[in-house]
């Protein structure tokens, strides 16, 4: 018996080591892992840059605990401010623990304005973590279960629909922010519209709601640019960042502009672990190299290689519904359930995830080259022109 919780059900294969965007079995299997631990190995496994530049730190410090100045923090915080346009960072440890902080924000927010029992507009299809307040906002009903009485102060609309928000609008008066993940993750790859953003961020200004961007999966860079929401030229008042961000070093980080950045006063909140030295030099070695190595150009294109490729070689493949996504952020749907695809993949040597069932899942390191994506390519479009190619079990048949 395992004496690990039975959490996951977890892929029989173990990694011993990575070079870049290959990773290497315990067997001595070689792999093209085109999911980054998912979207947090941003530059790849064993990139010599990072490894050198925390070799060093871990040999001079790694916690102090926050109740002391943490230099590496200070100046991670001075990076992200610079690239978002954002105000303040709060750092901790994961993407549930950023959205903790957003919602706490949101919270003092609307009691500071007078307002004893504030809610927070939140999506359908939306995930924001496994804690009790981020699952109560997530929209998956299979991660809510067993685990009521949910959190509640959450009002859950249809993503991409306007409209929606605008009814909460007439009839809540308790409402004081909107979170949305720009790019839905888990939910499916689902990309907001420019336009959505523009209305929410118009939709916000009207009602003095805080919106709030969840970017722990689409931001640092994946997209193309630092975040997501920098596609639209619209500005949140919080965004939570997570995965990417320090490139395998758990870390978090809660970012606030204008008033949201001044809510939290001492005592509000905090985290014993949360921008160690390890943890903010991580985070600020992959900022830097992202720009040095033009690593966002390379998401762009090489994202555009693994998708015009993957389209082009399936687009005589009965099965394929569409193929959605930016940058290295990439979701294939078919037209059935597709698990298997994992395994099927995993066997070819090739790392992939699939989420809601029927959407293929893409989240390569940022360091990919073009011959890597064009070799996704090659592996991916004839194991799933295979799959697809299959009689369907007649439960699958819609
Ligand atoms: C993964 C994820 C989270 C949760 O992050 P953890 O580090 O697992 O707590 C939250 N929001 C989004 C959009 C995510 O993709």
């Amino acid at each position: 018996m395992s004496h690990l919780m039975n959490t996951y059900g977890r892929q029989p294969v173990a990694f011993s080591h990575g070079e870049g965007v290959w990773v290497w079995d315990t067997e001595g299997k070689r792999y093209l892992d085109a999911l980054a631990g998912i979207a947090v190995n941003t530059l790849g496994h064993a990139h010599p840059k990072l490894t050198k530049v925390l070799t060093e730190q871990v040999g001079r410090l790694m916690h102090t605990s926050n109740l002391y100045r943490i230099t590496a923090q200070e100046l991670a915080a001075d990076r992200i401010a610079a690239i978002s346009g954002m105000d303040r960072v709060f750092f901790c440890n994961s993407g549930c623990e950023a959205n903790e902080a957003a919602i706490k924000l949101a919270r003092l927010y609307g009691h500071n304005k007078g307002i004893e029992l504030p809610s927070i507009i939140v999506m359908d299809q939306a995930f924001h973590g496994r804690t009790l307040a981020t699952l109560s906002a997530t929209g998956n009903t299979k991660v809510h279960k067993g685990f009521e009485p949910l959190v509640p102060g959450f009002v859950r609309v249809p993503f991409n629909d306007i409209e929606a928000v605008r009814d909460v609008a007439a009839r809540d008066k308790s409402v004081v922010a909107v979170l949305v993940e720009p790019i839905q993750g888990e939910g499916g790859i689902n990309v907001s519209t420019l336009e959505y953003l523009r209305a929410l961020r118009a939709e916000c200004d009207k009602h003095g709601w805080l919106l709030m961007l969840d970017e722990v999966q689409c931001g640092i860079g994946r997209t193309g640019k630092w975040f997501a929401y920098q596609h639209g030229s619209v500005m949140p008042d919080v965004i939570t960042l997570a995965k990417g961000l320090a490139s395998g070093v758990p870390i978090g980080a809660c970012v606030a502009h204008g008033a949201a950045a001044d809510v939290f006063k001492p005592g509000n909140h905090g985290s014993t672990f949360g921008g160690n030295p390890l943890a903010a030099t991580a985070a600020l070695a992959t900022l830097d190299i992202i720009a040095e190595d033009k690593l966002m150009e390379n998401a762009v294109k090489t994202g555009a290689i693994i998708r015009e490729g993957m389209a082009a070689a399936l687009s005589a493949t009965p099965g394929l519904k569409q193929i959605r996504g930016m940058g290295l952020m990439l979701g294939i749907e078919l037209d059935r359930p597709c698990g298997e695809l994992v395994d099927i993949a995993r066997d070819a040597g090739l790392l992939i995830n699939v989420t809601v069932e029927n959407v293929i899942r893409l989240l390569p390191p940022l360091v990919l080259s073009e011959a890597e994506a064009k070799e996704i390519v090659e592996r991916l479009a004839s194991l799933v022109k295979t799959f697809l190619g299959k009689p369907q079990p007649a439960t699958a048949r819609g």
